[in-house]
């Protein structure tokens, strides 16, 4: 994967324009150069007025170098798409579809809300590998906020809380990957389900949560934690996560909804995981990443043929 610049100014002066956003995803797609997806052909022309197809020199096919990747028949320019995505991975605290608006004079609001929603679907979709080995698992709660930005209680959960599970992988005394679930309540029900959707089979527990019998889930207790000695103080990482969690959620226009409560998580999580590896958080949230297609037989043949 090409790398990325360092800063948003110069990021805005290296994809500028549209030529310079389609030459850094023929350059991901194809990274030892062209090769034509229909026959395998190396050479390939390229017309000014449409940067992002190319046509093969052998048989004519066109190819679009947004194929596969969240940008493919958007109307929206590829500078647009590009500068959403890095901010969105880089940026701390990411951006609002009304920032976006305003920050890259998006006609109307619908579109850029429509932009921030598909870009934070990839955040979803990216990295769903079950977390493995050590791994803490705790609960905590989050203030909700009603549509006026007041704290509101609806009666199902309490106080206006919003009850929350989270994981941290502990690798070698640092704080790997994370998950973060919004769940109804804290039962046993419910942490088994959030174990399976998240825990890889064979990953060790450490918690002071009651987990009744999870044998059958294939997850292991950590027979080395000591729930009694270590105490809610003794899960160090998780905690962590949360109190990350806090802060964050503080910093959130007119704080966390319920309705909205788990998309936020998301992308805590995403951000969270991402966190080392912006170049390949850019990738992810456009899809560049999976439009890289398989090798066919018909390809390697074809190539073969013509070395
Ligand atoms: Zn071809």
């Amino acid at each position: 994967m090409p790398d990325l610049p360092r800063s948003l100014s110069e990021f805005e002066q290296r994809f500028g324009d549209e030529t310079a956003c389609a030459e850094y995803l023929a350059a991901a797609r194809w990274p030892d150069g062209f090769v034509c997806p229909a026959c395998g052909g190396a050479k390939a022309w390229r017309f000014d007025s449409e940067p992002w197809t190319y046509q093969c020199a052998r048989c004519g096919h066109q190819t679009s170098v947004t194929a596969g990747t969240i940008m493919h028949k958007s109307r929206l320019p590829l500078t647009t798409w590009f500068w959403a995505a890095y901010v969105l991975a880089t940026q701390p605290n990411g951006i609002s579809a009304l920032q976006l608006q305003h920050e890259l004079g998006l006609g109307s609001y619908k579109t850029a809300w429509l932009l921030c929603a598909k870009l934070r679907r990839s955040m979803v979709v990216a990295d769903r590998t079950s977390l493995s080995g050590i791994v803490e698992i705790d609960k905590t709660e989050i203030t909700c906020h009603g549509k006026n930005g007041s704290m509101t209680g609806d009666g199902r959960s309490r106080d206006g809380k919003m009850l929350v599970f989270g994981a941290v992988e502990v690798q070698d005394l640092r704080l790997g990957r994370i998950r973060l679930s919004a769940v109804p309540d804290y039962s046993a029900t419910s942490v088994h389900a959030f174990l399976v959707a998240n825990l890889a089979p064979g990953a060790t527990v450490r918690t002071d949560e009651w987990l009744g019998d999870c044998s059958a889930l294939g997850i292991n207790h950590d027979p080395q934690f000591n729930v009694v000695a270590a105490g809610r103080n003794g899960l160090h990482y998780i905690r962590r996560v949360f109190s990350d969690l806090e802060i964050w959620a503080l910093s959130v226009p007119h704080g966390l909804r319920r309705k909205h409560l788990q998309s936020y998580l998301d992308e805590f999580v995403f951000r969270f995981n991402s966190r080392r590896t912006r170049d390949a958080a850019f990738s992810a949230l456009l899809g560049i990443a999976a439009a890289q297609p398989p090798v066919t037989y018909k390809m390697l043949v074809s190539q073969g043929a013509a070395a």
